[in-house]
């Protein structure tokens, strides 16, 4: 019986993915956030979680350290898709991915102009390959965290970032001026491990497509 390791992150990724693993039949031993682990077993027998910072599960997975991985769409645009297959849309952890600005900042005027648009974000290739494709001009920023605050202390005229509810931009005065991505985790699989542990992945990625399913389903009935 071939080990099979799955690569997460802590937070909403593990918190999200906890109930289709389950109904895939595969329970963890202990709870990350309770837990100074990295490595966590589970129910089933040789089947293992390592837990990584969200934007290094695509290299754990790529390098074949982990077998399947459940990273963001936004992750994956960053990294590139280099070695990893993308068979599924977890359909959890959704957001977008847009471009903001504070309030009144003429965003429309500035591109027409063909201004010099100064953007911090911590997902520099995806916000680069976005302006580029648009043909506009922009110095990008790299930044690691609160985002959000760039442009209050004049640092850029706009962010690129994730939002989902929009609180935080609104309570820091900022709006949306362009869409870039709807984001949802994916899962990842290494191609060579789905062809040598395929009686072992295949069940797993058949299980968690139709935990999807019926997710959707769900949720469509309810609402
Ligand atoms: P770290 O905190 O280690 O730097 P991170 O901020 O990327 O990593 P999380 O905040 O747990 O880690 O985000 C993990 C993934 O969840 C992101 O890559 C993205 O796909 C998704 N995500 C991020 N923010 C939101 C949000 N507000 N709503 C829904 N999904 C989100
Ligand atoms: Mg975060």
């Amino acid at each position: 019986m071939p080990t099979l390791t799955l690569a997460l992150s802590k937070g909403r990724i593990f918190d999200e993915t906890l109930p289709l693993l389950a109904a895939a039949g595969i329970v963890p031993d202990e709870d990350p956030e309770a837990s100074r682990r990295l490595i966590i077993g589970t129910n089933r027998e040789g089947v293992s979680i390592v837990i990584v910072r969200a934007s290094d599960v695509p290299t754990y997975v790529q390098h074949g350290a982990a077998d399947v991985g459940v990273a963001g769409k936004d992750v994956l645009l960053e990294h590139g898709s280099d070695g990893l297959y993308q068979p599924l849309d977890l359909e959890i952890a959704r957001c977008r991915m847009v471009a903001a600005t504070k309030r009144g900042f003429d965003w429309p005027g500035t591109v027409q102009r063909g201004a010099r648009i100064r953007i911090a974000t911590k997902y520099l290739k995806t916000a680069r390959e976005h302006f580029a494709a648009k043909g506009m001009h922009v110095d990008l920023i790299k930044l690691y965290g609160s985002m959000e605050l760039a442009p209050l202390a004049g640092l850029a005229d706009a962010i690129v970032d994730l939002v989902s509810s929009g609180n935080t931009l609104k309570a820091n005065d900022l709006v949306v001026v362009e869409e870039i991505a709807q984001i949802s985790a994916r899962l990842v699989v290494n191609p060579a491990s789905l062809k040598l542990k395929r009686d072992t992945v295949q069940p797993l990625l058949d299980a968690l497509a139709a935990a999807v399913t019926a997710r959707r389903h769900a949720a469509g009935v309810a609402s």
